[in-house]
C-alpha cells in the first residue's frame, strides 16, 4: 500500500502515520522527519537545509525528490509506505509520479486530513516539541507557505480521482478510524 497521508501543519500527519504503521504494515516516510535527522547529525544535507526549515519556507523540490527517489528505492519500503509531508509541491507531486511509473507502480491512495486554521494553530503552538518552526511567526509562514504551495496538491490529486477528504477533528482513534475507513 502506497499511501499519501496530505493535510496543513498540525493536521496531524505524523501522529496519524506512525500509528497506522501498524495498522497496514508498512513504514511512514517523513520528510520533515528525515531533514530534522539530517540537521541533527550535521550532514552536508542538514547544513543545507537548516535556515530554510527554521525559516518555515520549503526547502528545494530537486533536494526533497531526490531524497524520496532514494529513500523508496531501499527494499523495507519495497511492500510500500504512507508519504507524510511529501508532495508538498504540484512539481513534487509529478516528479513522484514520474519515479513511481518508471518503477511500474503506483500511489493506491490520497488521504487529505481537514482542520480549520485556528485548531491547526492552537495545536501546532502547544506541541511543544521544541521545534523551531512551533513559534507563532514560523506558523504563521508555514500556513501561508501551505496555502499557496501546497493546497494546489490536493486539487492535483482531485483532478485525477484519488484524493479523499477526511475530518481530521476529533480523537486521535477516531482520526485514525476515519483513515482506515477511506483507503480500504
Ligand atoms: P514537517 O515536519 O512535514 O512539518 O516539515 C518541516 C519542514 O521541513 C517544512 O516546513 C519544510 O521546511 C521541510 N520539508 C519537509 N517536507 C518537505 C517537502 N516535501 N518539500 C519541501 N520542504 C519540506
Amino acid at each position: 500500500m502506497r499511501l499519501i497521508l496530505f493535510g496543513p501543519p498540525g493536521a496531524g500527519k505524523g501522529t496519524q502515520a506512525k500509528l497506522l504503521e501498524e495498522k497496514i504494515g508498512v513504514r511512514q516516510l517523513s520528510t520533515g522527519d528525515m531533514f530534522r535527522n539530517a540537521i541533527k547529525n550535521q550532514t552536508p544535507l542538514g547544513v543545507k537545509v537548516k535556515a530554510i526549515m527554521d525559516a518555515g519556507k520549503l526547502v528545494g523540490d530537486d533536494v526533497v525528490v531526490e531524497m524520496v527517489a532514494e529513500t523508496i528505492s531501499k527494499p523495507e519500503y519495497a511492500k510500500g509506505y504512507i508519504l507524510d509531508g511529501f508532495p508538498r509541491t504540484v512539481a513534487q507531486a509529478e516528479a513522484l509520479d514520474s519515479m513511481l511509473s518508471k518503477r511500474g507502480e503506483k500511489i493506491d491512495a490520497f488521504v487529505a486530513l481537514e482542520v480549520p486554521d485556528e485548531q491547526l494553530i492552537a495545536r501546532l503552538v502547544n506541541r511543544g516539541q521544541g521545534r523551531e518552526d512551533d513559534t507563532p511567526d514560523k506558523i504563521k509562514v508555514r500556513l501561508d507557505v501551505y496555502k499557496k504551495e501546497t493546497a494546489p496538491v490536493l486539487a492535483y490529486y482531485e483532478g485525477k480521482g484519488q484524493a479523499r477528504l477526511v475530518n481530521g477533528l476529533g480523537t486521535i482513534e477516531a482520526i485514525q478510524q476515519r483513515i482506515l475507513d477511506a483507503v480500504v
